[in-house]
């Protein structure tokens, strides 16, 4: 493992220009003076700062919101889409400046930092193709047909306040935001006090890309001040980041009785069946627990491997972590970068350090690497970990892994499953079928079949999100708009009020309507298997 020696571009304070930052400050609309400050993991240096924004200026960055919203759901579905594809070709364009954003703010890899921008145009396209299709009204059965009709349109919720994380702040900023601007809503943002500047620079891009005013707005600040005010204001709120904070949201918006969907923590479990390819296996693993330094929801931090081919596996996923390169290069020489800051720097050791203080063993990794960045750690394999030590349960958000043998599928299952949380998980077998079958006994939102995370996660026509503690609602797929929108029925009588005719007495017409109703049953069982929700063209 190393540094590069020679490479002289090396994250810095100087890898994005001052100046350009403060103009990304200034795009929050606030009177406030007091301002935080943002610092470069790589080399624990400010390298800007942004307004610290009070509850009053939330409120009038919503209350503006609302007020372009009015005019926003007027506009044509392919107008609105061609803002947003305009948008995705913008990021493509300016890769360069945000992969430089990304990496200066969170200490990431370079390639790290494409895989969350890539993500962005790949979303925008998704939703840009699929929303015509998904928001066309529906004719579904009315009361008593022919005589009444029924639709169903969609309409948006109004104002989306999104609450995003740090680690990937470059799609998490903004693929929820798509996909609720495309169907006619408006955005709020607060993102993490850490890694604002990329968030703002999206909001610039979205400008260009000609989007109004006030539709897409960016307040930073703390999430107790900003993010509960947003909660208390917004139509509609989606959060991600961790469980602790994402129980405090779902309060809050159950007190306002707005929705909220919820992208929260997870505990990994991969899967190797005694049938898998070894070398394959091990590489997927590696990729599993090691992107982004570990810091992914849906990155992988328990490890259950067949014991007939333990021993096999072991030495070739140790292999492959040892030739893991560290680094704070923005070239792509380095595979892992740096932790966020010292409190996750912090949280990683003392995981690391109860489990060997209870008997674990450490495999390799295990030390934190100053000499590369002040808040960089060896990607570490844990074995014989216990359930009382920390890092068994709690999710550990590094580059720490826990190996464990089991004597079979079913024991595998049953541990995986042994988990407050159930966001991702991943299994390898050459058998398909015996893959499906364990990923059908396995309690989580996503499960990957040899692959990691990626073939789930990039699969935005289908729906991401956690069971149990892992979070509440979907982010991709129809689900993912959806959410943002409020389906209003229509129903139309071709005959007057439903209720007796005046030349009718009372009791036959009751005794019509109990006829009425057996005949309906009939109808309806019929029509169900024929199919009765035909989309209007
Ligand atoms: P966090 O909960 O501390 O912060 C997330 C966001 O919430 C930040 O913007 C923060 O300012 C804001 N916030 C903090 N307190 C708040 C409050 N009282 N009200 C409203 N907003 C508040 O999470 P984190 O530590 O920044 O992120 C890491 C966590 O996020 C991990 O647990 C990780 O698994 C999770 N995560 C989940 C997903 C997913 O899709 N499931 C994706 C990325 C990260």
């Amino acid at each position: 493992m190393s540094s590069s020696d020679t490479e002289p571009r090396v994250l810095s304070t100087t890898t994005v220009d001052t100046r350009s930052l403060q103009h990304l400050a200034a795009l929050v609309r606030t009177p406030e003076s007091e301002t935080i400050d943002v610092v470069a993991p790589a080399t624990n240096e400010s390298i800007g700062a942004v307004p610290n924004c009070s509850k009053a200026s939330v409120g009038r960055a919503v209350e503006r919101s609302r007020r372009a919203q009015k005019s926003w759901k007027q506009t044509s579905i392919s107008e609105r889409s061609a803002i947003i594809n305009r948008f995705a070709d913008l990021v493509l364009e300016r890769q360069k400046w945000l992969l430089d954003l990304v990496q200066v703010e969170t200490g990431k890899s370079r390639t790290d930092a494409v895989e969350e921008l890539l993500d962005v145009p790949q979303t925008c396209s998704y939703y840009a193709e699929s929303v015509t299709d998904e928001l066309t009204p529906t004719v579904r059965r009315g009361a008593l047909p022919p005589a009444t009709t029924a639709k169903v349109v969609y309409e948006p919720v109004g104002v989306v306040g999104v609450i995003s994380p740090w680690n990937y702040p470059l799609t998490l900023s903004v693929t929820d935001a798509v996909a609720a601007l495309i169907g006619g809503n408006t955005i709020v943002l607060k993102p993490d006090e850490k890694t604002p500047f990329i968030a703002l620079a999206l909001c610039e891009l979205l400008t260009e890309a000609g989007l109004p005013d006030d539709v897409f707005q960016v307040v930073t600040g703390e999430g107790a001040v900003v993010g509960s005010k947003l909660i208390d204001t917004v139509d509609y709120i989606t959060f991600t980041g961790s469980t602790e904070t994402g129980r405090v949201v779902a309060a809050r918006a159950g007190e306002n009785l707005i929705d909220c969907s919820l992208e929260l923590g997870g505990k990994n479990p991969l899967i190797v069946l005694d049938d898998a390819d070894i070398e394959t296996a091990a590489r997927g693993a590696v990729q599993a627990c090691f992107t982004n330094a570990g810091q992914l929801c849906l990155s992988t931090e328990r490890l259950y491997v067949d014991e007939s081919v333990f021993d096999s596996f072991i030495s070739e996923f140790i292999g492959a972590t040892r030739r893991l390169t560290l680094g704070t290069e923005t070239t792509f020489d380095a595979e892992m970068g740096s932790l966020i800051n010292q409190k996750q720097l912090d949280r990683v050791e003392s995981h690391v350090s109860d489990a060997v203080t209870h008997g674990a063993e450490v495999l390799t990794g295990g030390r934190r690497r100053t000499d590369i960045g002040p808040f960089c750690y060896e990607p570490t394999v844990l074995t014989n970990v216990t359930e009382t030590m920390q890092v068994a349960t709690e999710e550990t958000f590094g580059p720490v892994v826990s190996v464990y043998s089991v004597s079979g599928v079913t024991e595998a299952i049953t541990k995986a499953n042994d988990s407050m949380y159930g966001l991702n998980a991943s299994v390898w077998s050459k058998n398909q079928d015996r893959a499906q079958t364990v990923a059908s006994q396995l309690d989580c939102g996503t499960v990957c079949i040899n692959d990691g995370y990626i073939a789930g996660w990039a699969a935005v026509d289908t729906p991401m999100g956690g069971v149990k503690h892992s979070g509440l609602g979907r982010r991709h797929g129809p689900e993912g708009l959806h959410r943002f929108m409020e389906p209003k029925t229509v129903a139309t009588s071709q005959v007057g009020p439903i209720t007796a005719p005046a030349f009718l007495p009372n009791a036959w017409y009751i005794h019509g309507l109990i006829a009425l109703t057996r005949i309906q049953r009939r109808i309806q069982s019929l029509s169900k298997q024929m199919g009765s929700h035909r989309r209007l063209r």
